[in-house]
């Protein structure tokens, strides 16, 4: 009995393996993956029919032949289910309803006034309803709900403390799973930035990176050889608390003169506030040193010297290949860029900065919306591939 129960482990982990590389290296051939994975053609081609009868493969026209037959090639059908992805932010929220390749099917930007937590809940699941409701027709359906937050969740998903929100123990993933029946994957946002990056961003291919998430606080997500690094108890990456002067201004975190208090949105509009005499947002603050005002562009600039000083700190104390740089702040990339690499140069030891790349995200702010879709795609593969078979 026990044998079978391995066989059919073995055959599972087999079809896990198949379909991974014909979602990565896609259009493939039958025989370039026996090639790749080792495994006989006989097996691939057993495992493959078993994919496509259960509409997570397809098979397209004839491919380029090394002599012989043309091979029929294979190509994932990221169509046979979809996810969700929510960015939860401190004033807003996006939402995006993707493929199972992480195309974006469409996306709901709603702001929120955070009055209680009720109330953004409420909001995220009419957010989530409706975009559910949109989604096309497929074999799988909505396959599961991702969610970046802006703070520190544990492993069942209870965001534990999100100071910039002012949130504390609220148990998101069973309320969410209990509402909608679908797998819900919570993390913080620069971890699902950093995800989205590494997949579908400037990251593609770089093994060594870390995701600087810039906006009301700061955040970073850490992937370290090809993995997202979560810490010994799943809490890395709260760089923001970095104290970049020992006796500065107090915290939220209870800590004193955090880098997020200098370099976050937050602290840009805080300055401004107080230099232009009234409330401003960011979009106004963008759209001021687009037209050449000094004083707003000088504030930008300002806000890129303390990027670099807490960048500085990551490069000598991880060594990246690559600092990406995302959030809404990069729309201000052309006034932050210049001081913060000025700084870095002066800064940074000279051997860890010798072949790293600093850049805003070509993503925008979408790096944690797509992230946490394709975590919630992870979730379906590692769950189910491998029991997918079709009633
Ligand atoms: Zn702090």
């Amino acid at each position: 009995m026990k044998q079978t129960g391995d066989l059919n482990l073995v055959k599972k982990i087999n079809k896990t393996i198949v379909l991974h590389h014909i979602r990565t290296d896609s259009p493939i051939s039958r025989a370039k993956i026996a090639e790749i994975t080792g495994l006989t053609k006989a097996t691939v081609s057993s495992l493959v029919n078993e994919l496509i009868e259960s509409s997570l493969v397809q098979e397209i026209g004839a491919g380029e032949s090394s002599g012989g037959r043309k091979p029929m090639m294979l190509l994932f059908n990221g169509m046979a289910g979809y996810a969700i992805g929510v960015d939860l932010g401190v004033h807003d929220m996006l939402a995006v309803l993707t493929d199972l390749t992480g195309k974006v099917i469409r996306e709901n930007r709603i702001q929120h006034h955070n009055e209680s937590v009720e109330q953004v809940t409420h909001l995220l699941k009419t957010t989530i309803r409706e975009l559910i409701e949109t989604a096309p027709e497929s074999v799988y359906g909505v396959i599961g709900i991702g969610l970046g937050v802006p703070g520190i969740v544990d492993e069942e998903g209870n965001l534990l403390f999100a100071p910039n929100l002012g949130w504390e123990n609220v148990p998101l993933q069973s309320q969410l799973e209990a509402e909608f029946g679908l797998p819900v994957v919570i993390d913080n946002e620069a971890n699902a930035g950093a995800v989205g990056e590494k997949q579908f961003g400037a990251g593609k291919d770089t093994a060594n990176l870390i995701y600087v998430s810039i906006g009301m606080g700061i955040g970073a997500g850490i992937i370290i050889k090809n993995e997202l690094y979560r810490g010994a108890t799943g809490f890395s990456g709260e760089i923001g608390h970095i104290s970049i002067q020992h006796d500065g201004p107090k915290c939220r975190c209870g800590s004193l003169g955090c880098w997020e208090l200098y370099a976050s949105e937050h602290a840009l509009l805080e300055q401004a506030g107080r230099e232009l005499g009234r409330e401003v947002d960011l979009k106004s603050l963008l759209s001021k040193a687009e037209s050449g005002d000094a004083g707003v562009i000088k504030l930008f600039e300002r806000l890129g010297y303390y990027l670099g000083v807490g960048v500085v700190n990551i490069i000598n104390g991880y060594n990246p290949e690559f600092i990406i740089l995302g959030g809404r702040l990069a729309g201000g990339e052309k006034w932050l860029m210049k001081p913060l690499l000025d700084l870095l140069e002066k800064r940074s030891l000279p051997h860890p900065r010798k072949q790293l790349k600093v850049e805003f995200s070509e993503l925008r702010d979408r790096s944690t919306v797509l992230g946490a879709a394709s975590f919630a795609v992870t979730k379906f593969f590692a769950s189910t591939t491998v029991s997918v078979e079709r009633n």
